[in-house]
């Protein structure tokens, strides 16, 4: 397909959406490291992306979600995380612009208990004032299968749910990390973007690299780049595994492509072209989801030290390390044009003081 940015666009006007995210977010070259490495690295912020200081690429979903949500004059979002849940705090800021109460259902992952000391995102939803709800671990509370605990945190949001409904309010869900699928359109937009600033820089994209988690993000881009036949490669690095027998795999992906062609009126290229942008690197995830990983923190410290910027242990840096190591091992030749996209996360600096007494 060869559709230009401004049809694209248009496929956007009748989508309800509000208006939230500063863009175009900022987009510059890190000097220094490009320099290092001989790889020209760009950084597309996410992370700068609202009114917020903790930004991320949950706003943009935010703004279609939010805008449905107006649309239908809902009272009260509902949505649940882990105590330090990017997604929770965020969806709470763009609550409160748009005057929606947000209720959040957060499922105790490490068994700490009600926390009396708030750190980190928690802190700042707490700040924010949204409605929290603890929700502990099942019997065994040992077990490391989370399954049950997410089972009851959904159980005891559906009766609030229900409770608020009995007393006349609108009440809405939107499900964990903000992948609603009002949500997956968004990121055809930051595609635009980076389309756009990367001519205004001049130059053509040879790759885009991020950090991949819920499938929130990734859809959208391999849709726009169908759509507008760009040649960049796109790399995702996960956080959590998307094999077989996972909440989302490969073929989530595909069915939400296919939902963001869908969306925007667009015709549907293949399956298999579809299946042949996936880029999923698992090589990543070591030694866990939220567990800092030694190799990763390095490069967290050269990207402060060489750049002054921050990318965090559980995300930004995982997916940041991932770009560098392409790089030290030529998988990502030199002289190549990257852009990495910072979404966020830098609540977790702030969080579990474990995840980064190796930073300093
Ligand atoms: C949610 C999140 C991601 C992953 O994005 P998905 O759209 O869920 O794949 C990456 N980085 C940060 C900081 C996040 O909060």
């Amino acid at each position: 397909m060869n559709m230009t940015l401004a049809e694209i666009e248009k496929r956007f006007e009748n989508i309800p959406r509000k208006r939230l995210v500063f863009t175009p977010t900022p987009f510059h070259k890190l000097e220094n490291m490009s320099k290092d490495y001989g790889v020209d690295i760009y950084m597309k912020r996410e992370d700068l992306s609202g009114p917020s200081t903790f930004g991320g690429n949950k706003t943009r979903k935010l703004e279609f979600i939010l805008g449905q949500a107006l649309e239908n004059k809902v009272d009260y979002l509902i949505t649940y995380g882990a105590y330090q849940s990017n997604a929770c705090m965020q969806m709470t800021t763009f609550c409160n612009s748009c005057d929606i109460k947000p209720i959040l259902f957060l499922g105790d992952t490490k068994n700490q208990g009600v926390p009396t000391n708030l750190t980190g995102n928690l802190l700042l939803s707490n700040i924010l004032g949204a409605e929290i709800n603890y929700v502990s671990k099942p019997e065994p509370t040992d077990s490391v299968d989370l399954n049950p605990l997410w089972l009851k945190v959904i159980d005891e949001a559906n009766k609030k749910k229900e409770e608020l409904e009995s007393q006349g309010y609108k009440v809405e869900f939107v499900p964990v990390g903000c992948t609603h699928e009002y949500g997956w359109v968004a990121y055809t937009l930051l595609f635009k973007e980076l389309l756009e600033q990367s001519s205004a820089n001049g130059f053509e994209m040879d790759y885009i690299f991020h950090t991949n988690g819920s499938g929130g993000s990734l859809p959208a881009m391999i849709a726009a780049k169908l759509m507008t036949g760009s040649k960049v490669k796109i790399i995702s690095i996960n956080v959590r595994s998307w094999k077989e027998g996972n909440l989302i795999t490969k073929k989530t992906c595909l069915d939400r492509v296919k939902y963001v062609f869908d969306r925007l009126d667009i015709p549907c290229p293949s399956d298999e072209e579809i299946y042949a942008e996936m880029n999923i690197d698992e090589n990543y995830m070591h030694p866990g989801y939220g567990i800092p990983n030694p190799d990763a923190q390095k490069s967290i410290k050269e990207v402060a030290r060489r750049e002054g910027m921050f990318v965090d242990p559980t995300y930004s840096g995982r997916g940041f390390h991932g770009l560098m190591d392409y790089i030290k091992k030529g998988i990502v030749p030199a002289g190549s044009k990257v852009v990495f996209i910072h979404t966020g996360g830098s609540g977790s600096f702030f969080s579990d003081p474990k995840l980064v007494k190796d930073l300093y």
